[in-house]
């Protein structure tokens, strides 16, 4: 071969070698390439053996040529391995810096219950302290437990003041937990003593005050000789265990089919201590819950004699309720998934009252109606 035909087949081996280098992705594949061209088989190989091919007289300048060709290429092959090299080791570098023992651990959110169970529950423990059974009933209820037996028959207005999800299978989402009085009545018989927390709902435009799923507490209890005297002493009982101090109660007449007589109780606003303030409309007193004694129709209705027993029951909203321990005034947050929400209830082992915690996520204030009368 003559050696202009060697130094050009030496360029093309090193442009080869130039863009296979330029190729390779990790070292395994460096090391065939670097195979094919330097090894004893390889384009350049191969050559290195032919220098005694040559005449005396040019073998120097081949043997310069053919060691130029042969740095140059391995040089780029050097240059390319410890570019492999460098990156594996700032791979096991960041590998070893994920892990350094001397960090704290990842902070978890710590769990928590939602403030609207941790009032139930709050509820729960001081009625069964009174021995009062936690019952349950369905969400879905017939006319009959939602309405009729109440003593609110399909002609009676106050069907009209509860806004009611219809069923395509005739039945309802109750819109208060006040079917299972009914329900128990039927399934123990008197005497009775019985709470029910559980979900209501009812077709509201929704707003702050307002949700169309909240939940409220109905209690009942039914015995001889109960009176109005003892619906106000468990419900003073109630509200000191919940809110952990003496409050002061006043009852108004109001009107639920199911009751007779019926009540609103209110409560002396915690807030302002009965001087009067925003979330107390300036009145100085909150209206809690709704309560009367169990009309003689609902009785009778529960398969119970009005004329040897009575009864008081109550309604006690317990988002309602939740909102105002923990301050929290707007209804929306309850169902919202605002993690905020679920943060609160945290922070309040201690004395719990609304007013020195606001969480108002969207600033908007309750009007005091809040739902599940
Ligand atoms: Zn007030």
């Amino acid at each position: 071969m003559e050696l202009e035909d060697l130094k050009k087949q030496l360029a093309e081996i090193e442009h080869q070698a130039k863009s296979l280098a330029a190729e390779v992705t990790h070292a395994e594949a460096l090391r065939q390439v670097k195979a094919r061209i330097l090894g004893k088989k390889g384009t350049l190989g191969k050559l290195m053996g032919t220098i005694r091919d040559y005449a005396p007289e040019v073998r120097g300048q081949v043997g310069q040529a053919l060691n130029a060709a042969n740095k140059s290429v391995g040089r780029l092959f050097d240059e390319c391995a410890n570019r492999f090299r460098e990156k594996e080791s700032a791979a096991d570098s960041a590998r070893a810096g994920a892990f350094d023992p001397t960090l704290p651990g990842d902070r978890e959110m710590p769990g928590n219950v939602h403030p609207v169970t941790a009032v139930q529950w709050e509820i729960e423990r001081v009625f069964e302290r009174l021995g009062f059974t936690v019952e349950a009933g369905p969400d879905m209820e017939t006319e009959h437990y939602n309405f009729e037996a109440l003593n609110i028959p399909a002609t009676h207005p106050a069907r009209d003041m509860q806004d009611t999800f219809w069923l395509a299978n005739d039945r309802l989402l109750r819109t208060h937990t006040s079917p299972v009085q009914i329900r128990t009545m039927e399934k123990f018989g008197p005497p009775i003593r019985c709470i029910v927390p559980g979900r209501c709902f009812r077709y509201e435009t929704i707003d702050a005050s307002h949700e169309n799923t909240f939940h409220q507490c109905e209690g009942l209890m039914i015995d001889k000789d109960i009176s109005i005297a003892n619906l106000i002493a468990v419900m003073r009982l109630l509200l000191r265990e919940v809110f952990q101090r003496d409050v002061k109660i006043r009852l108004r007449p109001g009107y639920f089919p199911f009751v007779e007589p019926g009540f609103e109780l209110d409560m002396s606003c915690l807030i302002c201590g009965g001087d009067g303030c925003a979330t107390c409309k300036r009145s100085g007193w909150i209206e809690i819950l709704p309560c009367g004694m169990v009309h003689p129709n609902v009785l009778r209705f529960g398969g119970i004699d009005p004329h040897v027993f009575t009864g008081f029951a109550f309604g006690l909203g317990l988002t309602r309720l939740a909102m105002m321990k923990y301050g929290i005034h707007d209804i929306r947050v309850m169902n919202s998934g605002d993690l905020r929400a679920l943060v609160h209830p945290a922070r309040l082992a201690g004395p719990t009252i609304t007013g020195t915690l606001p969480l108002v996520i969207h600033g908007a204030e309750t009007s005091g109606d809040a739902p599940g009368g």
